[in-house]
């Protein structure tokens, strides 16, 4: 099967060094393949979005040479195939509404008291939010550098939310609803997504479609350890100093290149970066 992989920001601000990072790890894997790389811009929240985010985002990719082969999607004009992917769930029993304020579920120590799911009442009327069961999934996935992992979706926590009261489609959904329409069959992300897999895997089999192959790399941590995020106070990647940034991310990911690479044209490193492309590095990145 021909790889097809993507990079999916949130445009919640400008690209960082550890959003430069994401890019060049899975555009790197499906270069190594002779894959197909895709940018899906993920801007299902208008509260978080930043105005221009988007394009600078694009801009920046673009400066790094970091280009995709199709037009980006974006999944703000995606509403209609995220409402399909919920109807196909209530149809098959795998969703039901929730009418539970913060407070309500506050006086139940924040956790849902599972009344809305043992008897599910679509005649209420709205709103409401979308919640998915997420018992019945059960069982182990594979990761490409972490290894076999264990399917837990612990009992104490609460079924996920698909939807929000306030008509917003979770990332949940957007993210496995987004990679089964684009056939992508490689997933490349942070290890700060890995805890959400299983619940991706849970929703490709209640929507009865083969999940992709997963990698996700070690993220990079500013001095406090904390993942590098622009809530982390992470600033723009300055296109000015590319070829500084690609060499830092290269090292980044366990790909540090030669002393004459360093620094060098984008376009050189790069080459040289999908011909010595090896995740197995990414272990002890
Ligand atoms: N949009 C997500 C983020 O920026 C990444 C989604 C993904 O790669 O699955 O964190």
């Amino acid at each position: 099967m021909a790889y097809r992989g993507r990079f999916a920001p949130s445009p919640t601000g400008p690209l960082h060094f550890g959003s430069l990072v994401a890019a060049l790890a899975s555009w790197l894997d499906a270069r190594a393949h002779d894959g197909t790389w895709l940018v899906r811009i993920e801007d299902i929240d208008p509260l978080r979005e930043a105005p221009g985010a988007t394009q600078r985002i694009l801009d920046a990719l673009a400066a790094h040479r970091l280009i995709p082969d199709e037009a980006p999607w974006l999944q703000s004009q995606r509403s209609g195939a995220y409402n399909a992917a919920l109807t196909r769930l209530r149809e098959a029993g795998r969703l039901y509404p929730c009418p539970c304020s913060r407070s309500e579920l506050k006086t139940h120590g924040g956790q849902h008291p599972r009344h809305c799911r043992e008897q599910p009442d679509w005649r209420q009327p709205e709103p409401f939010a979308l919640r998915f069961p997420v018992e019945a999934c059960n069982g182990h996935w594979y990761d490409r550098v972490l290894g076999e992992q264990p399917i837990r979706l612990e009992r104490e926590k609460d079924d996920v939310v698909l939807r929000r009261k306030e008509g917003f489609y979770a990332y949940h959904l957007a993210v496995v609803v987004d990679d089964i329409a684009q056939g992508i069959n490689q997933v490349v992300r942070g290890q700060d997504l890995a805890d959400l897999t299983p619940t991706h895997l849970c929703l490709y089999e209640a929507l009865e479609e083969a999940p992709p192959a997963y990698l996700h790399f070690p993220v990079v941590c500013n001095e406090k350890g904390q993942k590098l995020s622009k809530q982390a106070g992470a600033s723009a990647i300055d296109a000015a100093t590319a070829p500084r940034n690609i060499s830092q991310a290269l090292t980044a990911l366990a790909h540090r290149p030669p002393p004459d690479l360093n620094g060098a044209p984008v376009d050189n490193q790069l080459e040289w970066a999908v011909s010595h492309w090896n995740p197995e590095r990414l272990q002890r990145a």
